[in-house]
C-alpha cells in the first residue's frame, strides 16, 4: 500500500524546531536547569547561556547585546514595542501610526489602545500589499509618538520599503518599531541598515522553539517596563527565564542567518514554479502579494468561485497543510483583512490559498501540489453556487 503523502507548506504559521536547535536545548531542561538569578555554579552556567544567546541575538540584525530583551514570542515582543512606547510617551503625545495590514499582535494592540483613548491611523496599501512612504508622512502629527510597520507580511509575503519609512518617521523625531517576525532567515535583517529602533523577533517562526522571542529596542529609546516583577532582562521584563527556550532562540537564529542566502534562493525556486504552475494550469485565478518584493517562500493565490475553506480541507485529505492566510484567522469567517486592504473582493478573499514552503521542502512536494491542485479546484468549481452559469 502506498503511505499517504505529507507535504507541510505552512511554514508562516510554524517551522519544526531543527534537531541542532533542539539538541542545544536538552540540557537546559535537565543537568543545567538552574534559575540565573541564583548565585552558585549550576546558576551562573544557565546566565551564562542567557547571555551567549543574546549575543547571537544581537549579531544576527547587527545589535548590541544589551539591546535584546528576550520575550514569550514575536505577540508579546509587539504588545510591548507599541504599548511601552506610546505608555512612555504618553505626556508628549497619543498617536500612532501602523498599517491596515499588521499581523492582529500589532492591530489588535493598537485597537486596545484607542480604547485607551489614543488615536491611531491604519495607513492603506496598494494592490499588491505596499504601504507608500508618502502616507506615513502625510499621517504624522506633532502628537505621533510611534510609527510601526512590518518588514514582510506573514499573508501575502509582501516586504515593506521600512528603510524609507524609517527615514520619514526619523525626520520628525518619531521612534519606528518593525515586526520582522516573517523576516529573519529570510532576508538580510540590519536594524541599522532598516533604521529599526524596534524590532520584533519570534524563534518558531525559523526553526526554533514556540513561545520564545525577542524585542529588539534600541539604546535611548524611551519605553515602558512590560513585566512587573523580578530584576530580570534588567528590570524591563520580569520573570524566571526561557532557559531552553533562549537557548534554542540562539542557536535557531544562528543557522538561519548563516543558511539565508541559499536557503532562501531555492526556495524562492520553487515558489515561482508553485506560482507560475497554478496560474498557468488554473483558469480565473491571480497572485496575492507583489509580484517581486516578496518573501522567498510564499505563495498566496486566489481562486476565483472557491472557498478557501474547501480547498483547505481537499488538500489535507491528499496530506497537503496549507493555509488562506494567517492561522489565527482560519477559524473565523470574516475574509483576510489583509487581502480586503489590497482591494480584492469578497469572493476572491475567500478564495485563497497560501503555500508556505521551508527547507525540508523538495522539487517532489512542489510536482506533488501541482498535480492534485487543478483537480481540486475544477471539482470545487463544478460544485459552486458562486459560478456563473454559461
Ligand atoms: C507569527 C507572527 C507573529 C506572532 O508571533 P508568535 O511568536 O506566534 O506570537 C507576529 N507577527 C508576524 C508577522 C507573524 O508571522
Amino acid at each position: 500500500m502506498e503511505r499517504r503523502r505529507s507535504v507541510y507548506m505552512d511554514h508562516a504559521a510554524t517551522t519544526p524546531t531543527r534537531p541542532e536547535v533542539v539538541e542545544a536545548m536538552l540540557p537546559y531542561f535537565s543537568e543545567r536547569f538552574g534559575n540565573p538569578s541564583s548565585l552558585y555554579t549550576l546558576a551562573r552556567e544557565a546566565k551564562g547561556a542567557v547571555e551567549e544567546a543574546r549575543g547571537r541575538v544581537a549579531a544576527a540584525i547587527g545589535a548590541s547585546p544589551e539591546e535584546i530583551f528576550f520575550t514569550s514570542g514575536g505577540t508579546e515582543a509587539d504588545n510591548w514595542a507599541v504599548k511601552g512606547v506610546a505608555a512612555a510617551s504618553r505626556k508628549k503625545g497619543d498617536h500612532i501610526v501602523t498599517s491596515a495590514i499588521e499581523h492582529h499582535a500589532v492591530l489588535h494592540t493598537c485597537r486596545a489602545l484607542e480604547k485607551q483613548g489614543y488615536r491611531v491611523t491604519y495607513l492603506p496599501v496598494d494592490e499588491f500589499g505596499r504601504v507608500d512612504p508618502g502616507t506615513v508622512e502625510e499621517a504624522i502629527t506633532d502628537r505621533t509618538v510611534l510609527v510601526s510597520v512590518m518588514a514582510a507580511n506573514n499573508e501575502i509575503g509582501t516586504i515593506q520599503p521600512v528603510r524609507a519609512i524609517a527615514g520619514v518617521a526619523h525626520d520628525h523625531g518619531v521612534p519606528f518599531h518593525t515586526d520582522a517576525v516573517q523576516a529573519i532567515g529570510a532576508f538580510p535583517v540590519d536594524v541599522e541598515e532598516m533604521g529599526a529602533d524596534l524590532l520584533a523577533i519570534s524563534a518558531h517562526k525559523f526553526g526554533g522553539p514556540k513561545a520564545t522571542g525577542a524585542l529588539y529596542v534600541r539604546k535611548k529609546t524611551r519605553i515602558g517596563t512590560f513585566m512587573d516583577g523580578g530584576a530580570q532582562e534588567r528590570g524591563r521584563r520580569a520573570g524566571t527565564e526561557n532557559v531552553p527556550g533562549i537557548v534554542g532562540l540562539g542557536r535557531a537564529i544562528e543557522l538561519a542567518v548563516a543558511g539565508m542566502p541559499r536557503n532562501a534562493a531555492r526556495l524562492a525556486a520553487m515558489r515561482d514554479r508553485l506560482i507560475r504552475g497554478s496560474l498557468e494550469a488554473i483558469p480565473d485565478t491571480r497572485l496575492n502579494g507583489h509580484p517581486v518584493e516578496r518573501l522567498p517562500n510564499n505563495v498566496n493565490v486566489a481562486f476565483r468561485y472557491v472557498e478557501g475553506e474547501s480547498i483547505l480541507l481537499m488538500l489535507d485529505a491528499l496530506g497537503v497543510a496549507a493555509s488562506t492566510g494567517s492561522a489565527c484567522t482560519s477559524a473565523s469567517l470574516e475574509p483576510s483583512h489583509v487581502l480586503t486592504a489590497c482591494g480584492l473582493p469578497h469572493e476572491e478573499a475567500h478564495g485563497s490559498l497560501r503555500l508556505t514552503l521551508g527547507p525540508r521542502n523538495t522539487d517532489d512536494d512542489v510536482d506533488y501540489v501541482l498535480e492534485v491542485l487543478p483537480g481540486i479546484i475544477g471539482r470545487l468549481r463544478e460544485m459552486s453556487p458562486l459560478r456563473e452559469v454559461t
